[in-house]
């Protein structure tokens, strides 16, 4: 089996929490909330050479120069106007910034991601980017109860990924699987899961638009 990168979400909780879990050796952290996760990095400059910070939650146009000059991942690239952006405000002296291109893969209507038809024309357009380096793809599938219905959308993203492969793109990346769906989406080969609650413990309730 090839391995699987855990990515300890930290949205939420402070910096204090983020160095504890550094020194347990946890060294990839993933923030939803741009402004929050800058003040953590400044809060952690001291450690920045061993961390990589990769942002998941929604990116607006406004934001993406600061997340260009301090994030080594972006996972939630939904739109090919972002990327550009993230592209052109990449600082020369960074290494490309990695990329993944969510989809909005149980295809709810209120779910941020690229519809899974439109991913083909846009991967192709953003592993042009000279500032990117694209990775592969994200999701955040539609919560299920049982292990077969959780498999399910994984499955379709992995193929999905094999299908960008067939057409040429080097892809190695599944950012899939959270605290609650985990195992479904490592069986489906998820090579990133992105995990909070498991780590870091439960969050207090955000409201959410
Ligand atoms: C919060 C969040 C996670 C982690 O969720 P848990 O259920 O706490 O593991 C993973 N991915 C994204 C995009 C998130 O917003």
């Amino acid at each position: 089996m090839e391995s699987v990168t855990l990515l300890a979400v930290s949205k939420t909780f402070p910096a204090p929490a983020v160095r504890e879990a550094v020194a347990c050796g946890l060294h990839r952290f993933g923030e939803n909330y741009v402004q929050e996760a800058l003040d953590k990095m400044e809060a952690l400059a001291d450690l920045r050479d061993r961390l990589e910070w990769h942002l998941i939650g929604p990116l607006q146009s406004n934001k993406t120069r600061v997340v260009a000059e301090h994030f080594d991942w972006v996972h939630s690239v939904d739109r090919l106007k972002i990327a550009e952006r993230l592209s052109a405000q990449r600082p020369s002296h960074l290494p490309p910034l990695q990329i993944c291109l969510q989809v909005n893969i149980s295809g709810e209507a209120s779910k941020s991601g690229l519809n899974p038809d439109e991913v083909a024309a846009t991967a192709q357009a953003v592993a042009a980017l000279p500032g990117l380096r694209l990775r592969g793809l994200m999701a955040i599938p539609e919560p299920a109860e049982t292990l077969p219905a959780q498999r399910q959308p994984h499955a379709a993203l992995r193929r999905l990924l094999e299908q960008l492969r067939a057409q040429g793109l080097a892809l190695d990346t599944l950012s899939m699987g959270m605290t609650a769906d985990l195992e479904a989406a490592v069986l489906e080969g998820a090579t990133i899961v992105r995990v909070g609650t498991a780590i870091f413990g439960s969050r207090p309730p955000v409201p959410r638009g």
